[in-house]
């Protein structure tokens, strides 16, 4: 599959706001962003003082969202023309399409450092989803859904580190966690009011729209 390889500190300067890409070193004074948050190349500096177009003010929303959650540029397109058919708010029926990811569903739960991290751990095939094997890290879940580490898995000391380092992280109240038992519930879809306030959901809408 393809996936983006280079700086993942740049698209933060990119998009200019903290995308949280690398686990624990976000969260640190190294980040690249609060040390230096001007946008990267060479005409960086040059792109800020302009006004934005409002195509390139949808563009940025839509790619910083993207970032954040890692997907690829056929998939979002993708998870949009769903979301447009499902009904309701369009704008949320995506946000709720990018939450249900295995990978992000477990990254929430704490069982990552990062979504790219909790990512190559699905893929590497050490999660299991109400009790079967499940290296996709694109499967939607549902309500009711039990995510959980699979017994064999040579990552759970990695697993369980991380959990202890994301302690300090917020909670998602729309997911039960057993650290114990290294496994957690779907309990329900989050409502818009719980995600992140400065995603511009109708932004990429006008942006698929247009
Ligand atoms: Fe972004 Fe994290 Fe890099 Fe900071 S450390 S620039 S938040 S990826």
């Amino acid at each position: 599959m393809a996936r983006y390889t280079g700086s993942v500190c740049r698209l933060c300067r990119r998009e200019g706001d903290q995308l949280f890409l690398k686990g624990a070193r976000c969260f640190t004074e190294k980040c690249a962003f609060k040390r230096r948050s001007m946008v990267p190349g060479q005409h960086g500096a040059e792109a800020a003082r302009k006004k934005p177009t409002g195509y390139e003010v949808q563009l940025r929303a839509k790619q910083k969202v993207r970032r954040t959650y890692g997907i690829l540029e056929r998939q979002f397109h993708t998870y949009y023309e769903v979301a447009s058919r499902q009904g309701g708010n369009t704008g949320v029926n995506l946000l709720h399409q990018l939450e249900t990811r295995l990978d992000n569903v477990a990254y929430r739960m704490g069982f990552g450092l990062s979504r790219s991290q909790t990512r190559m751990w699905v893929t590497q095939g050490h999660f299991e989803v109400n009790g079967k094997k499940c290296n996709i890290p694109s499967y939607q879940l549902k309500i009711g859904d039990v995510v959980a580490i699979r017994e064999n898995s040579k990552v759970k000391g990695q697993i369980k580190d991380a959990l202890e380092i994301n302690s300090s992280r917020e909670a998602s109240p729309w997911l039960e966690v057993d650290r114990e038992n290294l496994k957690g519930k779907f309990l329900a879809l989050p409502e818009r009011s719980q995600l992140d306030p400065k995603i511009q959901e109708h932004l990429i809408v006008e942006y698929y729209s247009r």
